[in-house]
């Protein structure tokens, strides 16, 4: 028996992003917090994207440190 509504996925989020339609987070550290509980041990990535935060893996390259994260090309064609 359930007594409360069903509480939301994930923790801090404030909802799906108007752009690519990812969990959006209000704040970048909303966003760590999240990260921290949902992928602990991961190598995610906490981005900005439009007004709202993701999380996101990084491409292989950039976690070996061979390409600089800020040298990858905007995929989603999002100018902030
Ligand atoms: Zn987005």
């Amino acid at each position: 028996m359930t007594t409360h509504a069903a509480r939301p996925p994930r923790p801090h989020a404030a909802g799906r992003c108007d752009v690519c339609g990812k969990v959006a987070y209000p704040t970048k550290a909303a966003a760590k917090v999240a990260r921290r509980r949902l992928h602990p041990g991961e190598a995610m990535s906490v981005y900005r994207c439009g007004c709202w935060w993701h999380l996101g893996h990084l491409p292989a390259n950039v976690r070996t440190g061979d390409t600089d994260r800020h040298d990858l090309p905007n995929r989603r064609g999002v100018s902030a």
